[in-house]
């Protein structure tokens, strides 16, 4: 101890403990009182919280293994305020909106559709992810037991998975009422992949339609003709076949040079499409720019990638103490081998049948590669290094005119990176266009504003990148076809589309 430290005084209550026992002041995690739950027949599950996209064909995809599931609605400003009056204090901004989005969507049940609390402690389940982690993310079951009672759920049944283990969950877990099963996950992650591979396109779309809400209108055909397919069990390579159909009616005029924007930054926050980041996606769209989201697929890559990386070190801990190869790692490799092979041949698949030719599903190692002098590969949470090695891919590779990290209020990794590393990454590749910015669920005006700063110089660079180049008299049809997607060394779509020509 520092001599400046051994000099400070103990106050006279400091380190005086005899509160403990005196009052009811411990957590308890189980409801005061015995509840008698309704049978698996009659139980309905809930969850949310992906894109609204994605939510719906989650909601198909287990409404058709005879799993009674609804989709929650996105998450809103009053879900934030409900979730900040019932949880603990100093919570990150997610925990806050999707704590609230269940604890206001179950007020609602009560003060408009007149169910009593018991019958809704009885009968519904939320699902969630689960898992321990150095972030809030470890303590998101306790926040909603805690949210939930005090808002006169006591009792109300949560079932979670662990997030880093996907369809591996072990063949122990396996509840009364739900199991995770492999069938189970692998019907998830179909969802979740084609929501994906729909949000890039209507991303690349909705800023060059001719007729506004065409994009929209087109995208929700496409919702009903996948979600038709997950409940008859029918083709979903043959239901993007359709889906590609719909999409090539759209009229686009994709000569405009729009400010290429990389959104990326802490999973939920990123990915929300509402109140959540201040619905800064379709904000950048009406600023006249086109962004560029992070797909959940590479969030799952990511965990992958995770848990080959804890088996590896396992492994190299065991030879270095001399103990013989467990093969209870080799199943294990097996499985992480067949998930990765599984989802990259999913991607590709559904990616071919609905026309996006330009997405490759990041490639882990790469990622890893960039980001380990800045950031260390083993620390997680978050998105871990992801966000450090998108910063330097996208300026090496000249991906975007902009690129924006968003961290949540309260969010312990995100902040870390964005604030402190990525400081160092900007001051060695001093080209980058990088705004790291926070959202808190109130403050819009201001977000909006550093928003429209950093988009300014995004915008002109656009421009400049598009007026250089010769654009031909006579203009074939295929630019304005979305299934013409070339990639070349240009950021911007017009520039990208004009440069492919040559
Ligand atoms: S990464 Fe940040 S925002 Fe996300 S759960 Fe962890 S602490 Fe919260």
């Amino acid at each position: 101890m520092s001599q400046s430290c051994s000099s400070i005084k103990m106050t006279d209550k400091n380190g005086d403990l005899s509160f403990i026992n005196k009052a009811p002041s411990q957590w308890r995690d189980i409801p005061s009182k015995p509840i008698e739950y309704a049978p698996k027949e009659e139980t309905i599950f809930l969850s949310g919280g992906l894109t609204l996209l994605q939510d719906k064909l989650v909601e198909a995809a287990l409404n058709s293994m005879d799993i009674n599931f609804i989709a929650l609605p996105n998450p809103d400003f009053k879900s934030f305020q409900t979730g900040k009056a019932f949880g603990n204090r100093g919570q990150c901004n997610p925990t806050y909106f999707t704590v609230g989005n269940l604890v206001k969507y179950l007020q609602d049940l009560h003060d408009k559709q007149g169910l009593s609390s018991e019958e809704i402690i009885r009968k519904y389940v939320y699902i969630t992810a689960g898992g321990c982690g150095p972030c809030r993310f470890g303590m998101y079951i306790t926040e909603y037991k805690k949210a939930l009672r005090d808002a006169g759920f006591e009792g109300f049944r949560l079932t979670s998975f662990e997030h880093d283990k996907g369809i591996f969950q072990g063949d122990t877990i396996e509840e009364d009422i739900l199991s995770f099963t492999p069938k189970f996950f692998i019907r998830l992650i179909k969802a979740v992949i084609i929501g994906d591979i729909i949000n890039i396109l209507t991303y690349k779309m909705r800023p060059y339609e001719v007729e506004k809400g065409s994009v929209d209108k087109a995208v929700e055909k496409c919702k009903e003709i996948v979600s038709k397919a997950f409940l008859d069990h029918s083709s979903l390579i043959n239901a993007l076949w359709k889906c590609r159909t719909v999409l090539a009616k759209v009229r686009l005029n994709r000569l405009q040079p729009k400010a290429k924007v990389m959104v990326m930054g802490e999973f939920w926050a990123a990915m929300t499409e509402g109140d959540g980041n201040y619905n800064l996606h379709r904000f950048l769209e009406a600023e006249g720019a086109e962004c560029t989201p992070q797909p959940i697929t590479n969030r799952l890559m990511l965990s992958i990638w995770e848990a080959e990386q804890a088996l590896n070190k396992k492994e190299k801990l065991a030879v270095e103490n001399g103990k013989k190869i467990d093969f209870s790692n080799v199943r294990t490799r097996m499985l992480i081998k067949a998930g990765k092979a599984a989802v990259k041949t999913h991607f590709s698949l559904y990616a071919k049948a609905i026309g996006l030719h330009d997405y490759d599903i990041p490639n882990m190692e790469k990622l890893a590669e960039l980001a380990k002098e800045y950031y260390t590969l083993d620390c997680s949470g978050g998105e871990g290094h992801l966000e450090v090695a998108h910063l330097i891919e996208s300026v090496k590779h000249n991906l975007a005119h902009l690129v924006i990290s968003i961290k949540p209020f309260g969010c312990m990794p995100s902040s870390a990176v964005s604030d402190g590393v990525q400081s160092l990454v900007t001051s060695r590749y001093p080209q980058a266009n990088f705004l790291s910015i926070e959202t808190s669920g109130e403050g819009a005006a201001n977000f909006y504003s550093r928003v429209q700063m950093a988009l300014f110089k995004a915008k002109q660079a656009a421009k400049e990148e598009y007026e250089v180049l010769e654009v031909p008299e006579h203009i074939p049809e295929k630019l304005n076809n979305y299934l013409y997607q070339p990639k070349n060394e240009k950021a911007g779509t017009a520039a990208q589309l004009i440069d492919s020509l040559v």
